[in-house]
C-alpha cells in the first residue's frame, strides 16, 4: 500500500513523500529517517521509498509504506481507508515560490526535537489524517510526476492544477514544441516539454538543446537552456539536480526528456533566429530518462 503523508519526528513535520524527497536530497534528513503514519490513534512506523533513487518515472517515486498492514492501529483510516474521502477533488496547487525558511535546518519548535521522545501531531484534531486538502508543489518534477499519472490514468483533461492564480488542467498546461509556431507563443507560459540532449559545461553547468523544434516561417528551431554553475550553486536542490542530470548524461548520453515552466523566448532583431527558455528558479525544469518516452507511449496505447 502507497502512502502520501507521514509525520517525521526528526522534524516534527507532517510531510508528503515528494517533500520528504527534497528534504533527504537537500541534506536535511538522513537516509534511515523515521516516519509514523498521520492517522488517527495511529502511529505505525512507515518507510520512505525511493528516497535516495536520483531518477524518477512511473515506476521509481518515492512514499512512504509501512512494514506490515497490522502496524496500524484500529482506527487508523490510511490503512483502513474510507471510501468517500477520495471522492473530493481539490486542484494540485503549482507555487511558483517557496516560502522563507522551506528549508531550514531546524525543527519549528526550535531546539532538538529529534531527541524529543513525544511527537507532537501537527493539528491534532481529530481524523486529522484524511481531511482532504490540496497538495501543494514546488518542484516542476513534482508536477511532471503528476502529468505522467494522469497520462497513465487517461484523465490528464479532467485533472486541474492551480498555477499563477488560474486553474488549468494537465492537459492545457503540459505543451509539446514539436511544430508548434513559436512566434506565437513568445507569450505562452506553460510547461513545454520535448525530447533533448544535455551536456555538463567546462564552467560546472549545463546546456541542453531540444531535439524537437518549434516551426518559425519556414525553419525549424531547436530552444537550448543554460544552467549556469553559479544557479546550481545556490539552489538547495542541487545534489538532486545534479544526480540526474549526471545519471543521464553518463546512462543515456545526455538524450532525455526536458520540462521547463517558461515562455520561449526569441531575440527581437537578430540575423538568425532561435529560441530559448530562461529558467531563473531551478525549481522550474525537470529532466527525465528516455524510458518515461516508452511508458507514454505504452499507455496511450492501451484501450486506443
Ligand atoms: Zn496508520
Amino acid at each position: 500500500m502507497s502512502i502520501e503523508e507521514a509525520i517525521t519526528p526528526a522534524r516534527d513535520e507532517r510531510l508528503t513523500a515528494e517533500r520528504a524527497y527534497e528534504l533527504y536530497w537537500a541534506d536535511l534528513l538522513d537516509r534511515d529517517a523515521a516516519f509514523t503514519c498521520v492517522g488517527t490513534g495511529c502511529s505505525a512506523a512507515l518507510i520512505c521509498a525511493c528516497l535516495d533513487k536520483p531518477e524518477q518515472n512511473l515506476r521509481i517515486r518515492p512514499y512512504f509504506r509501512s512494514y506490515r498492514l497490522e502496524d496500524h492501529a484500529e482506527t487508523c483510516e490510511v490503512a483502513h481507508g474510507r471510501g468517500e474521502v477520495k471522492a473530493v477533488k481539490q486542484p494540485d496547487v503549482f507555487e511558483a515560490e517557496r516560502p522563507a525558511g522551506h528549508f531550514r535546518t531546524e525543527a519549528p519548535s526550535g531546539r532538538s526535537a529529534a531527541t524529543t521522545p513525544t511527537v507532537r501531531r501537527v493539528a491534532a484534531a481529530p481524523a486529522a489524517g484524511l481531511i482532504p486538502r490540496a497538495s501543494h508543489y514546488y518542484r516542476l518534477s513534482s508536477l511532471v510526476q503528476k502529468f505522467l499519472e494522469h497520462r497513465r490514468d487517461k484523465d490528464l483533461a479532467d485533472a486541474t492544477v492551480e498555477i499563477g492564480g488560474e486553474t488549468t488542467t494537465y492537459e492545457a498546461l503540459f505543451r509539446n514544441v514539436y511544430r508548434q509556431k513559436v512566434a506565437d507563443l513568445l507569450g505562452t507560459r506553460a510547461v513545454w516539454w520535448g525530447t533533448a540532449s544535455i551536456r555538463a559545461t567546462k564552467e560546472g553547468g549545463y546546456y541542453l538543446r531540444f531535439s524537437r523544434p518549434f516551426r518559425h516561417e519556414d525553419a525549424e528551431l531547436r530552444p537550448t537552456i543554460t544552467l549556469t554553475a553559479k544557479d546550481i550553486e545556490a539552489y538547495p536542490v542541487r545534489k538532486l539536480l545534479r544526480a540526474r542530470l549526471d545519471k543521464l548524461i553518463a546512462e543515456s548520453d545526455g538524450y532525455c526528456v526536458a520540462f521547463v515552466w517558461a515562455k520561449p523566448w526569441m531575440p527581437k532583431d537578430a540575423g538568425k533566429p532561435f529560441v530559448r527558455f530562461y529558467v531563473n528558479n531551478l525549481d522550474h525544469i525537470d529532466v527525465r530518462g528516455p524510458e518515461i518516452l516508452e511508458e507514454l507511449k505504452n499507455t496511450s496505447r492501451v484501450g486506443s
